[in-house]
């Protein structure tokens, strides 16, 4: 009884930790794929392919054709709170997805992770990592870029295995992550494909580099992620005020839904799921649409980093502004602005 005891206060190991630690950023194959994606994209890769077998459960593998890291460093990669993005100095001024050195040593922690790279005018490495255990690192060969490969999530943290769904669901979940950041990166490649099973897997999505500047760049993604009825049933947003720079596309009316899952908004880059915008949404559509119907949108909200807090989430999928109100209030004065001239536009054709 540990009431009777005086308690002893330990520091825990850094397998413990990691595991800890993992609890909160690994939630399902889909938030792996999201860091490992992530780390893609801050490593300026133009090409990303993920594969995954069940549902992500027993495989999950991105490959990418970014900058690589050095055989020395990626002991580092995988050690806690080791990062390459930041110096600690300024928390505020963060304009990478990742910056907290914390999901390679989490993954490591819960499943069996490889990472395999190879760096400019470096050899190519590999080094993995088993339930928390380090393996050394040895030579690898591989042209550039690199490939990280789970496999077995959550077999270190067998409770955590229960609470995965079917592996349709979590499939679903993955192709959710990979459209999400495909819209916040349109110069970059995508490719999904589920390998589970025989054969050389089917292909989930794949979205190649749009051209053009950011804007069309945009227009045609969205087109490739949400169907080509949205973009061309949907009118370009783009406003500026206080500070905030407010871009991207919303539905006209006629082409709404009946429920609030064609809803997405990116700040600084990064997509967000935030209530702010359901609800901004409906202010903006509120004498536009009867209120069963939910309108399509993927809105970019870009701000200098210190009016908002990207930091308040393990997952950094919720962000804190300064001023709530005046997000809100950018959101709904340019989209009811746009309606309204969509509106008129529509009027005078008929009456012309
Ligand atoms: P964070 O992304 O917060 O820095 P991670 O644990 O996700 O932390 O990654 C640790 C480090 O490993 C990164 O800072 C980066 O230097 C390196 N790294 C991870 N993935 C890649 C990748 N795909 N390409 C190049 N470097 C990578
Ligand atoms: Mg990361």
């Amino acid at each position: 009884n540990i009431s009777t005891l005086s308690p002893v206060i330990r520091q825990l190991d850094e397998s413990a930790i990691n595991r800890i630690a993992a609890g909160e950023v690994v939630e399902r194959p889909a938030s792996v794929v999201k860091e490992l994606v992530e780390n893609a994209l801050d490593a300026g890769a133009r090409r990303v392919t993920v594969e995954y077998a069940d549902g992500g459960k027993t495989l999950i593998r991105v490959t990418d054709d970014g900058c690589g890291i050095a055989p020395g460093d990626l002991p580092l990669a995988l050690s806690r709170h080791a990062t390459s993005k930041i110096d600690g100095s300024d928390l505020l001024n963060i304009n990478t997805f990742g910056f907290r050195g914390e999901a390679l040593p989490s993954l490591g922690a819960v499943g069996r992770l490889t990472i395999t790279s190879r760096a400019k005018g470096a050899e190519g490495a590999e080094i993995t990592v088993n339930g928390g255990r380090t393996e050394p690192v040895r030579p690898a060969a591989l042209n550039g870029g690199t490939v990280v490969t789970l496999r077995d999530l959550f077999f270190a943290t067998p409770a955590r295995l229960k609470f995965l769904r079917t592996d349709r669901a979590e499939a679903q979940a993955i192709a959710d992550v990979i459209k999400r950041l495909a819209m916040a990166e349109p110069f970059v490649r995508f490719v999904l494909r589920d390998v589970s099973g025989e054969g050389d897997g089917r292909e989930v999505f794949r979205t190649e580099a749009e051209q053009g500047d950011l804007f069309s760049a945009l227009h045609g993604r969205l087109g490739r992620v949400l169907g080509r009825d949205f973009a061309e049933n949907s009118l370009p947003i783009d406003a500026n005020r206080d500070g905030l720079h407010l871009t991207g596309f919303a539905a006209l009316p006629t082409y709404s839904r009946g429920s609030a899952v064609a809803q997405y908004l990116f700040v600084n880059g990064r997509p967000v799921r935030d209530k702010l915008l359901v609800g901004a949404l409906r202010g903006a559509y509120f004498d536009f649409l009867s209120r069963d119907r939910h309108p399509a949108a993927a809105l970019f909200l870009d701000c200098e980093p210190t009016l908002v807090d990207v930091n308040v989430h393990p997952a950094k999928s919720e962000v804190r502004f300064r001023d709530p109100g005046m997000a809100r209030g950018l959101i709904v004065s340019a989209l009811r602005h746009a309606l309204a001239e969509a509106g008129h536009r529509a009027s005078s054709t008929v009456a012309g």
